[in-house]
């Protein structure tokens, strides 16, 4: 069996679960090369002095705290349900949830102080009581460890907190949300000790800055178009790009191309805004890699 090399940085990343299928593409678009199938317990980067571990989810906080990792991704609700002491490197815009409180639709409760004395069934005990406490309403806190979301109807418990993403299954159960815990979404993780290594913090430095690089890429388009001059001011004012868009002068002089980045959340909004001003041959591609 091949051996972890001590010398390379450790990252442990969910072995099979909602963030491994993005956290493999992400470390992909970071450049970063290796192998990865089911039944793996770890694989070498080939490029990169990386060693990447495939764990359950749940033990991640505590074997980045514990150093048995350098690294980990993994949700921010593991990292404050655990309260294991780990530096928090790098958000990164995927597995976004939020801890979730909810009532079946057809309760006479309405607002979170009427749960006081009642069952609330949850899988992340620690924030749940913490929450409950700080707002000085008294609930018996339930820990159920799968399927939260069917204990009101099995009168187990008046009211839930579980992960929400879309909201699909507490429509499915028939709950209504009540108040937000906490929100949630993957975070890069790092020992609190890393940087008394200076070689591997050094690497992780290195890592970071492919993983920016990548996150940057997926939040822009690249935007090409054929603008009148007299429209540029204009143009400037909605896609401002990075520092400054790029103009060039084409063959007719009341013409200009300009070349630009725009952001994706609002990519549509901006082309229907140049198209108004008149622009022409619009053409968008995806960024590979950005270095702001
Ligand atoms: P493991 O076997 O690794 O312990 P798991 O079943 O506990 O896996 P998953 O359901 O795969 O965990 O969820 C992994 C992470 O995905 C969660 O900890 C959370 O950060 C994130 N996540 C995003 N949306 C949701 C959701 N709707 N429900 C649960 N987790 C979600
Ligand atoms: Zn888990």
């Amino acid at each position: 069996m091949r051996k972890l090399n001590g010398e390379n940085v450790k990252l442990a990343i969910q072995k099979e679960g909602r963030l491994t299928d993005e956290t493999l593409n992400l470390l992909r678009t970071a450049g970063l090369h290796f192998e990865s199938y089911k039944q793996r317990l770890f694989s070498a980067c080939r490029n990169f002095p990386l060693d990447i571990l495939y764990v359950r989810d749940d033990d991640i906080p505590e074997y980045v705290a514990e150093g048995v990792v350098d690294l980990g991704i993994v949700g921010r609700n593991l990292v404050v349900e655990t309260q294991q002491p780990v530096d928090e490197l790098l958000a990164l815009d995927y597995g976004h949830c939020t801890l979730t409180v909810a009532v079946p639709s057809d309760s006479d409760i309405t607002d979170l102080s009427q749960l006081a004395g009642h069952k609330v069934a949850t899988s992340y005990p620690v924030a749940t009581r913490r929450f409950f406490a700080e707002r000085k309403i008294e609930v018996e806190v339930i820990t159920i460890s799968g399927s939260v979301e069917i204990t009101p109807a099995l009168g187990i418990a008046t009211a839930i907190a579980d992960l929400v993403s879309t909201g699909s299954s507490l429509k499915l159960n028939d709950l209504v949300p009540l108040a937000t815990v906490f929100e949630s979404q993957s975070l890069l993780v790092a020992n609190c000790k890393l940087g008394e290594n200076e070689r591997k913090a050094a690497i992780v430095e290195r890592l970071l800055l492919r993983l920016r690089g990548a996150l940057a890429a997926r939040e822009y388009k690249y935007i090409m178009m054929n603008a009148p001059r007299a429209a540029l001011p204009r143009i400037f004012a909605i896609t401002p790009g990075l520092k400054s868009p790029t103009v060039l002068p084409t063959a007719d002089p009341d013409w200009v191309a300009v070349h630009t980045v725009v952001r994706e959340d609002v990519f549509w909004e901006v082309i229907e805004q140049l198209r108004l001003l008149g622009t022409q041959g619009i053409l968008v591609s995806p960024i590979e890699k950005m270095f702001i």
